[in-house]
C-alpha cells in the first residue's frame, strides 16, 4: 500500500481563500480590518520564524498583525502585564503568545492573561473547557487544524481506535478530547508509557504529537492506518516517512501536513474573534 498525502498546504489554502473573503466583508461592513496581536519573548530563531510565516499569512487575508518582541529576561509579571492591556485593548480582537517561552516564565500564567474571547490560539483553560464541553469556543489551533484535515478528507473516526502520542496541554491532549467528541475510541501514549510499539499497532488513527524525530517506526503501524504526525524537530516528524507511507492509507507530510493547516485554524479563529467583538460591543 503506498499512502496517500493528507496535504495540510492545499487544505489550508482553501480554508485561507475563505478567510480572505470573510475579512472583506468584515472590512466592508465594520470599516475596519481584524488584526491579530503576536508575542514573541526572547531569541528562539525557530519562534521567530513561525511568527513571522503568521504574520505574512496575516497579510495575505487582509488582516493586520500586530507584533510585540519581548527581551528574554522579561519578568512573568511584566510579561502579563503586556499580555493583560492586549486583552483590554480594543483594536485587538486575537493574541496569539508564541510558545515555547524562556523556562522562567510561567507559561501558564502568560496563557491566563489572554481574554477567553481573544484566545484564538485556544491556550486558556476557558478554551479548553469548551472544547471539552463541546460548548464551541475557540480550539486549540494545532488540534483543530489536524480535525480539519482529517475532515477535509472525508476520514471516518466515529467507532476508530485512535491513539495519539503525547498529551502536552496545547496539542496531545485536546486532539484527542476533540477526537473522542467524534466518536472514535481515544488511547493517549506518552514517556512513561509501556509498550508504545504494541499500543500504535492498534491504532486506526495515529497522532503523534512528541517532538522527537522518527520516534515511531514504519513497521509498527497497523496497514492501513491514518497518520497524521505533528512533531517536528532537527527537520523530521516523529513517525519514520518512508516505512510508514508504505503501510499507511492517509499520512501528513512534514513539513506541508499539519503546521499550515495550525496557522489556517488561527486565522479563521480570528476573523470570527473579530466579528463576535463588533457583534458584543
Ligand atoms: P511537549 O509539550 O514537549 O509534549 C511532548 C509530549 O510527548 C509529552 O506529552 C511527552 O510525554 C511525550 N513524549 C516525550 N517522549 C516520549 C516518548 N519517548 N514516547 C512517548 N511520548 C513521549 O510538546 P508539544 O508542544 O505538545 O509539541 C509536540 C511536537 O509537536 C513538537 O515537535 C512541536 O514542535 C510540534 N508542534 C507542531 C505544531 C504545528 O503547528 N505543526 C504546533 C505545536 C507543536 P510526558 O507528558 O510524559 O512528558
Amino acid at each position: 500500500m503506498t499512502a496517500k498525502i493528507l496535504d495540510g498546504r492545499h487544505v489550508s489554502s482553501t480554508i485561507l481563500d475563505r478567510v480572505q473573503k470573510e475579512v472583506e466583508e468584515f472590512v466592508s461592513d465594520q470599516g475596519r480590518v481584524p488584526v491579530l496581536a503576536t508575542v514573541l519573548v526572547g531569541d528562539d530563531p525557530a519562534s521567530h520564524t513561525y511568527v513571522r510565516m503568521k504574520a505574512n499569512r496575516c497579510a495575505k487575508v487582509g488582516m493586520e498583525s500586530r507584533r510585540i518582541e519581548l527581551d528574554a529576561t522579561i519578568t512573568t509579571d511584566e510579561l502579563v502585564e503586556q499580555i493583560r492591556q492586549l486583552s483590554a485593548d480594543r483594536a485587538v480582537d486575537g493574541i496569539l503568545l508564541q510558545h515555547p517561552v524562556p523556562d522562567h516564565i510561567d507559561e501558564r500564567a502568560a496563557f491566563e492573561a489572554i481574554a477567553p474571547s481573544k484566545d484564538v490560539d485556544g491556550v486558556t483553560r476557558t478554551s479548553f473547557a469548551t472544547m471539552a464541553f463541546d460548548e464551541g469556543g475557540f480550539e486549540s489551533a494545532t488540534p483543530g487544524g489536524i480535525m480539519a484535515l482529517l475532515d477535509a478528507y472525508d476520514i471516518p473516526l466515529a467507532g476508530k481506535h485512535a491513539v495519539v502520542v503525547g498529551r502536552s496541554p496545547i496539542l496531545g491532549k485536546p486532539v484527542g478530547m476533540l477526537l473522542l467528541a467524534r466518536d472514535a475510541t481515544v488511547t493517549y501514549c506518552h514517556s512513561r508509557t509501556t509498550g508504545l510499539a504494541d499500543h500504535i499497532a492498534q491504532a486506526d488513527i495515529l497522532v503523534a504529537a512528541v517532538g522527537r524525530p522518527e520516534l515511531i517506526r514504519g513497521e509498527w503501524l497497523k496497514p492501513g492506518a491514518v497518520v497524521v504526525d505533528a512533531g517536528y524537530a532537527d527537520d523530521k516528524g516523529d513517525v519514520e516517512y518512508d516505512s510508514a507511507a508504505a503501510r499507511a492509507s492517509y499520512i501528513t507530510p512534514v513539513p506541508g501536513g499539519v503546521g499550515p493547516m495550525t496557522i489556517a485554524t488561527l486565522l479563521s479563529q480570528t476573523i470570527r474573534a473579530a466579528r463576535e467583538h463588533e457583534a458584543t460591543s
